[in-house]
């Protein structure tokens, strides 16, 4: 416990109400929010100011830096338990199993912000692929009251083993034939405020376009919206209700959700990401975040919560653009002239080794010469979007 709490702090601004703290022996309330993606150098009174406030006012840790610049998977492994990415093993958002992931779509590298997919490679490791601690998994041990709300994916992860049992679970699944199953007690409060017991979808924010068409031009509001409600209409209400300590992580997909698919940009660098919707994602994560201080100031929260901000993650405009890869000078349907295709690294790779190239999603078949491998199944968006813009670590981050 006490390593994980070490590492946490090193990539987090925190607010701690109360000038006691230390000295009181009572355990407090932790809330993790991560806004995915979130660059630090962007938050200021104006773009984030709940989010501001809280570095401004709390402990900002300004040298803090993602444990792998782009992925969300391998930070949110960190980020639960703790650990660096060579004791978790998760270095990606897909990661080679050694066995062939049904779930997943019959392949061997799994893309793993799944519920389906984290259980199934869960089932082939002896009940636990991290094999690690879990940061909700002890805190419920210790007697806390725990929720991972958020994300499809990396909210799972802080207690993937329960799968809900004891931490409530509620991300992009909730509701469908892969979420994880909400507790008697948690369908009762939803309806009894009004929520419904299926996560909306992300609407037109998931509009990812392609080389031809602009992605989407809105944040991804109605879904997180449900999420924000949940952590305060129902979650924290229970929690208080309770009367015992709680951690409660929010994982806000906003802005990373907004940066991938902006529609502000199509195949030009700028605005990129410093475009409207992106700045309406960064301020959707900022809204959620000052809707739960709301929360805690109006249930009488505040003084006994201390809240921690941190992104997984920075993030970055690139050109898909190259004069020298080998890739890139082959034609492809669906890959403008002159810009790299999916899979333009195992392309250049196999090319300069003069080794045959397959492809693991496409049950490893031989990928023809004026052809690219295909993305996985049950990702297919998520990986065309990642080779459109990666993230990196920022100097500063919130
Ligand atoms: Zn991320």
């Amino acid at each position: 416990m006490r390593r994980a709490i070490t590492l946490l702090s090193a990539s987090m601004i925190a607010l701690t109400a109360g000038a006691a703290s230390a000295q009181n022996a009572k355990p407090r309330n932790l809330i993790l929010f991560v806004p995915d993606g979130l660059r630090g150098g962007i938050v200021t009174p104006e773009t984030a100011p709940a989010m501001a406030e809280i570095r401004d006012k709390g402990v900002h840790f300004k040298n803090s830096h993602s444990l792998f610049p782009t992925f969300t998977m391998a930070n949110s492994s960190a980020l639960s338990t703790g650990h660096y990415l060579g004791d978790t093993g998760t270095f990606s958002n897909t990661i080679y199993t050694g066995y062939t992931s049904v779930p997943a779509g019959d392949t061997v590298v799994p893309f793993i912000e799944n519920d389906a997919v984290l259980a199934d490679i869960d089932d082939h490791f002896s009940g636990d692929y991290l094999n690690e601690e879990t940061l909700l998994k002890m805190a419920r041990g210790q007697g806390f009251s725990t929720a991972a709300i958020g994300k499809v994916g990396p909210t799972l992860l802080f207690d993937h083993t329960d799968r809900g049992k004891n931490t409530i679970v509620v991300d992009d699944s909730t509701g469908g034939k892969t979420g994880v199953p909400l507790s008697d007690e948690m369908k009762e409060a939803l309806t009894k405020a009004g929520l419904p017991l299926a996560t909306p979808s992300r609407g037109d924010n998931a509009k990812a376009g392609d080389a031809k068409t602009p992605g989407t031009t809105v944040a991804n509001v109605a879904q997180q919206a449900y999420m924000a409600d949940v952590a305060t209409k129902v979650v924290l209400p229970m929690f208080k209700a309770r009367n015992k300590p709680f951690v409660l992580v929010f994982w806000s997909r906003d802005p990373d959700g907004s940066q991938h698919n902006t529609g502000d940009s199509l195949n030009t660098i700028t605005p990129g990401i410093n475009g409207p919707t992106s700045m309406a994602g960064i301020k959707n994560a900022d809204n959620n975040l000052a809707q739960l201080r709301k929360a805690l100031d109006e249930l009488g929260l505040s003084a006994t919560t201390n809240i921690m901000v941190s992104s997984d993650h920075g993030f970055s405009t690139i050109s898909k653009e190259s004069k020298t890869s080998p890739s890139a000078k082959i034609a492809y349907d669906d890959t403008p002239k002159d810009f790299l295709p999916m899979g333009f690294l195992a392309i250049d790779l196999a090319k300069a080794l003069n080794l045959p190239l397959f492809d693991p999603n496409d049950k490893n078949a031989k990928v023809a010469d004026n052809a690219h491998p295909r993305p996985a199944t049950a990702c297919s968006a998520r990986t065309r979007r990642s080779l459109m813009s990666w993230s990196r670590p920022t100097a500063a981050r919130t």
